[in-house]
């Protein structure tokens, strides 16, 4: 019997009627004959709401405890979904990640998928159950607490599962009609892809679109499970993110990011190490720093500027303070202000010109570019934070004609 793993995000789940529309369609494909597992975020906006509430009872972090209260939002929505969806009368069972084995790395708030053992879930769907897992949340075998994945963390929770129990699709619905050239909310006329290979999705969700979290996508690709995002308000064929797709593009679209600062540390020496001075300790204290630039140096001094998470920058500053006054350097700050775009396409690889008019464009729309990165299949610029939408719909403008044509009946 073919197996379907359907992740619902927190839209298609934010009220009581959702719920229901959420347990039909699930019901509906049971009825046609298929396994179905069910991963399911917090409804709406609730662990956005969780979040303040805790910053309301206490000031400093509290990592293991903010697990414990973020965790409480998908259980809600499982256990409801299991209600809507026995009501209908199939029968359904709700587990939370730990009760479906979802073993975790130990650290809070970004714990990775290290294991899942499914027997739970194998045997619901062996007894003729619809199995609901509660996404975004796993449990540390070696601190035995429950653990979150990370922000838009249900998306990997339901590849993982539709990897591990052999899925023959890992449906993600959404409350857009899959994967656009650019945000949508931000290029109204932005178009559904139809389909994206794995190298670019990871690159797109990498870069900053977060209508799929980048680690689904590496389980999809490591274990061939095709993703298919989708809106929960229609039945319309939304986007394939799978090895292969038919129609070459050089660029496929456009994404932005607001979630990172600049950290600049002024007047570094330039000297051999000094950099490894800087970014090994910021790599022990677990601060993802993303872009870097060195500046040109003048009389042996330079500045050196790299992006980090927003939410690092408090251990990004400690680091980088220390390491200013190790080395004699001048001392550091940060801006938060800063927004990154960028260009995806495997077509770039054989296309030349296109990082040239990518900044012909932002510059003609009085965009400064602070920083640039690229991968092969990708080149990202730094802007100023009040500049991204401009950059976003100028880019998307301008390349336009490199983008795959829109499919008959979309637009
Ligand atoms: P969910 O709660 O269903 O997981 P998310 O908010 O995480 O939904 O992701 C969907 C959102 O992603 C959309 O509403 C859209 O604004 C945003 N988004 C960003 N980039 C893109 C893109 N390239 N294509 C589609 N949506 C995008
Ligand atoms: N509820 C979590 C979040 O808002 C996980 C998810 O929705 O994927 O980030
Ligand atoms: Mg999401």
């Amino acid at each position: 019997m073919p197996l379907i793993v359907q992740k619902y995000g927190g839209t298609s789940v934010a009220d009581a009627d959702r719920i229901r529309d959420v347990a039909k369609r699930v019901v509906d494909t049971f009825r046609a004959g298929n396994e179905v597992v069910v991963v399911v975020s917090a409804m709406g906006r609730t662990t956005d709401d969780l979040i303040d509430l805790a910053k309301r009872v206490a000031d400093r972090d509290h990592p293991r405890e903010m697990d414990m209260l973020l965790t409480a939002g998908e259980r809600v929505s499982m256990a409801l979904c299991a209600m809507a969806i026995e009501d209908r009368g199939v029968p359904a069972m709700s587990l939370t990640g730990s009760q479906a084995g979802i073993l975790t790395t130990a650290t809070h708030g970004q714990a990775e998928i290290v294991e899942i053992s499914g027997d739970r879930v194998r045997a619901g769907l062996d007894s003729g159950k619809v199995v609901i897992v509660a996404g975004f949340q796993g449990v540390s075998p070696d601190s035995r607490d429950v653990t979150t994945l990370g922000r838009g963390g249900s998306d990997a929770t339901a590849a993982a599962l539709a990897a591990v129990l052999g899925a023959d699709v890992c449906e993600i619905y959404t409350d857009v009609d899959g994967v656009f050239t650019a945000d949508p909310r931000i290029v109204p006329d932005a178009r559904k892809i139809d389909e994206i290979s794995y190298q670019e999705m990871l690159e797109m969700s990498v870069a900053g679109s977060g209508v799929l979290m980048g680690r689904s996508v590496e389980f999809g690709r490591r274990y061939n499970i095709p993703i298919h995002v989708r809106s929960s308000f229609t039945t319309d064929m939304g986007t394939w993110v799978k090895e292969e797709t038919m129609e070459e593009a050089i660029i496929r679209g456009i994404a932005h990011d607001t979630s990172e600062a600049k950290v600049t540390v002024h007047g570094v020496p330039d000297k051999p190490g000094v950099a490894a001075t800087l970014f090994e300790p910021l790599a022990r204290a677990g601060v993802n720093v993303d872009m870097i630039v060195q500046n040109v140096s003048r009389d042996g001094i330079t500045d050196i500027s790299f992006t980090v998470p927003k939410s690092s920058i408090a251990s990004a500053l400690d680091v980088a303070g220390s390491v200013s006054t190790d080395v004699g350097a001048g001392g550091v700050d940060v801006d938060e202000d800063i927004a990154k775009v960028s260009l995806v396409g495997a077509g770039m690889k054989s296309e030349s010109g296109i990082a040239a008019k990518m900044f012909r464009i932002l510059s003609d729309h009085g965009i400064n570019i602070e920083m640039i990165s690229t991968s092969p299949i990708r080149i990202s610029c730094i802007v100023a934070g009040g500049d991204i939408e401009k950059a976003v719909r100028s880019l998307h403008d301008g390349f336009q004609t490199a983008m795959a044509p829109a499919s008959e009946g979309d637009g």
